[in-house]
């Protein structure tokens, strides 16, 4: 408890300098009453770009409906999985450059669906990319086709996501996708390629739009599912995260991707209460605008954008001592 509580010090201690030496950092957050910090509400967002300080830092970022995650690695190296919606990439490439990015090193569509891809051309003609993780689906739109072009005029290669592929296994850090686990789904949401990063004793699962399906077969698949901290499946759909998926990841924090007043409901009320009773904090990009999930590898440290308290959890409970 008294590292955590060290841990949590010296990263308001961090944020509170650079606040005051950026301009424009995010203003800082009111200093507390005693020796000991607050948990701050509406803080700002901390530092958590590159040079990474040995974190694994997860931005959840706010593109209204859709999905856009970029990952900070330990490693130096740097990871997007999405890219918003249609007329999102600018927004996506200025928010990537304030972070210091100047190279995707991996960059996952997850599946062809426009609030997902619909950003990435801009992000690929603007930055050095590495490699491009997509899921064997085609689509027919224009968004689709733009994307196509845009990784073939950048002379890129596509490799396949599907479960088992592993994008990177270092020592306490690795990267594998869980899903799709087989091939031919009538749903397109179901083609998601579902990432699980671990970073020391946390880890970290990206759903993308997987629904029941996808869900089932990830679980019966035998895969190492816990993970601290779940990037709920389909903008917190009712046909995603059942009960089986959710118990397999027993994520203690939730993530969902989500625009404020959207046409279909999300996230569901169905949804909303089988996270609730599986313990898991829930933060949204609707509410708290962008979200950001930080580990040393032994802890996890979340913050908003706005209104809400930052929390802290510990290692994963399979892993602690
Ligand atoms: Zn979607």
């Amino acid at each position: 408890m008294a590292w955590r509580e060290r841990r949590f010090l010296s990263w308001l201690v961090l944020v509170l300098l650079l606040s005051a030496l950026i301009p424009g950092c995010g203003s800082a957050a009111p200093p507390g009453d005693g020796d000991e910090p607050a948990v701050q509400e509406d803080a700002g967002l901390p530092a958590c770009d590159l040079p990474p300080n040995g974190e694994l830092c997860i931005h959840f970022i706010d593109v209204g409906q859709g999905d856009c995650i970029l990952v900070l690695l330990p490693s130096g190296q740097t990871m997007l999985v999405d890219a918003g919606d249609n007329g999102l990439g600018p927004t996506v490439v200025q928010y990537l450059k304030e972070q210091g990015v100047t190279r995707v090193d991996y960059l996952v569509a997850t599946h062809p669906h426009a609030d997902h891809i619909g950003g990435m051309p801009d992000v690929i003609k603007f930055f050095d990319i590495g490699e491009v993780y997509m899921p064997r689906t085609t689509h027919t739109t224009q968004t689709y086709e733009r994307l196509l072009l845009a990784i073939r005029e950048k002379g890129l290669r596509i490799t396949e996501a599907s479960a088992g592929v592993v994008l990177f296994d270092l020592p306490d850090l690795r990267a594998v996708f869980v899903a799709p686990v087989s091939s031919g789904y009538d749903n397109l949401n179901d083609w998601s390629a579902v990432l699980r990063i671990e970073y020391g004793d946390t880890a970290f699962v990206l759903a993308g739009d997987a629904e029941a399906k996808s869900e089932e077969e990830m679980v019966s698949s035998g895969v190492k599912l816990t993970a601290n901290v779940l990037k709920v499946g389909h903008h917190g759909s009712r046909t995603s995260t059942t009960l089986g998926f959710l118990t397999a990841v027993s994520p203690e924090i939730a993530v969902i991707s989500v625009g404020a007043g959207n046409n279909y409901g999300h996230p569901a009320p169905e949804t909303l209460s089988r996270l609730a009773s599986a313990g898991a904090k829930v933060y949204r990009t609707d509410l708290h605008g962008t979200v950001k999930v930080v580990s040393d590898g032994h802890s996890v440290l979340v913050q908003t954008e706005k209104g809400a308290a930052s929390i802290e959890t510990g290692p994963l409970p399979c892993c602690s001592p």
